[in-house]
């Protein structure tokens, strides 16, 4: 359970953060340490040198500007749910980050962190994937936006370029009218979810106007399901409106992840459960009396 030797540096600027990953090419970004250490500790990573972006204050925070909610990505678990900005703005956030790990975890563990591993039994990317996020990223040769559906590539596999930092995510802010939940089922020893599913309902006149639906912990990466978003669109949705979408669930699952805790098929039935649970659950929050 010890890591391979490794240099460690902590620097002062973004920039000096991405220089040391340039010149460092087997170099790892370190930020909550709680995916990456215990990958170091089992030997699965091993990097030659760590940049520890702890001192980076630039990349903290929590800034709601119009319709637009931006998390830097230092941002902890915890900081995310208990921010009072993202419990009114974006409640289906703060109610994920509740659900992740233990305190200990939530309160070391970072949003750019999480994005960045792409674990896919991880909570935030399928809640960033079904609010339509889209991630900052900087490097020697500048910034860009990208969107979370192009974010996610594969298993533990994102879009970031080499010597490329995670530093902020920007959601959009829906208004009244609209409602959102996250289930999971947990793993029972480390809380990962064996299946998330975020969910999001905008209510107009008693119809979905807006419906977005995205299962995590299925397959490699966080996916959206078409199908059951598209049965509620403009529908006023009863609960055999509701059951009949969430089966649809099973159609965006395709090659399931299965191991010793859940079966593929599992998994699948699991997804249309939770995606009944949670589209009953954004609909009532979305409903404005
Ligand atoms: P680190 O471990 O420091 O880094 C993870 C990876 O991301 C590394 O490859 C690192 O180089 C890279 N990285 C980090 N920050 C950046 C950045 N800004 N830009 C580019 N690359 C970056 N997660 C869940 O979602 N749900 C759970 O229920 C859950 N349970 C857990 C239980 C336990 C016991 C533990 C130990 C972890 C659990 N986690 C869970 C994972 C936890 O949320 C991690 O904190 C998170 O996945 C990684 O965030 P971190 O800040 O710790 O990142």
């Amino acid at each position: 359970m010890y890591p391979s030797p490794f240099d460690y540096y902590r620097p002062k600027t973004l920039a000096e953060a991405t220089e040391l990953l340039v010149q460092h090419k087997d170099a790892k970004v370190l930020a909550g340490g709680h995916s990456l250490l215990p990958a170091m500790k089992l030997r699965v990573a091993a990097p030659t040198a760590l940049v520890d972006i702890g001192g980076l204050r630039e990349l903290q925070g929590i800034e709601l500007s119009g319709t637009s909610l931006k998390i830097g990505a230092l941002t902890t678990h915890a900081m995310i749910a208990s921010s009072e900005i993202i419990q009114k703005s974006c409640p289906i956030l703060a109610e994920a980050a509740g659900q992740i790990g233990d305190l200990q975890v939530r309160n070391r563990g970072t949003i750019g962190g999480s994005l960045a591993h792409a674990d896919p039994a991880a909570d935030f990317p399928t809640v960033i994937t079904a609010l339509g996020g889209s991630m900052s990223v900087s490097g020697l040769k500048g910034s860009r936006t990208i969107a979370a559906e192009s974010f996610f590539v594969d298993l533990f596999t994102t879009a970031l370029g080499p010597g490329e930092l995670l530093t902020s995510i920007s959601v959009p802010v829906y208004g009244r009218g609209s409602g959102g939940a996250y289930l999971k089922h947990s793993h029972p020893a480390s809380s990962y979810a064996v299946i998330g599913i975020a969910a999001l309902a905008e209510m107009k006149a008693g119809k979905c106007a807006r419906v977005s639906l995205a299962v995590g912990g299925a397959t490699t990466k966080p996916t959206r399901a078409a199908a059951a978003e598209r049965a509620l669109m403009g529908t006023a949705p009863d609960a055999a409106a509701v059951a009949r979408a969430a089966a649809k669930v099973a159609e965006a699952i395709h090659d399931p992840i299965s191991d010793l805790y859940a079966s593929g098929e599992y998994r699948r039935h699991l997804a249309t459960v939770l995606a009944r649970r949670a589209l009953t659950l954004a609909i009532q929050r979305g409903q404005v009396p």
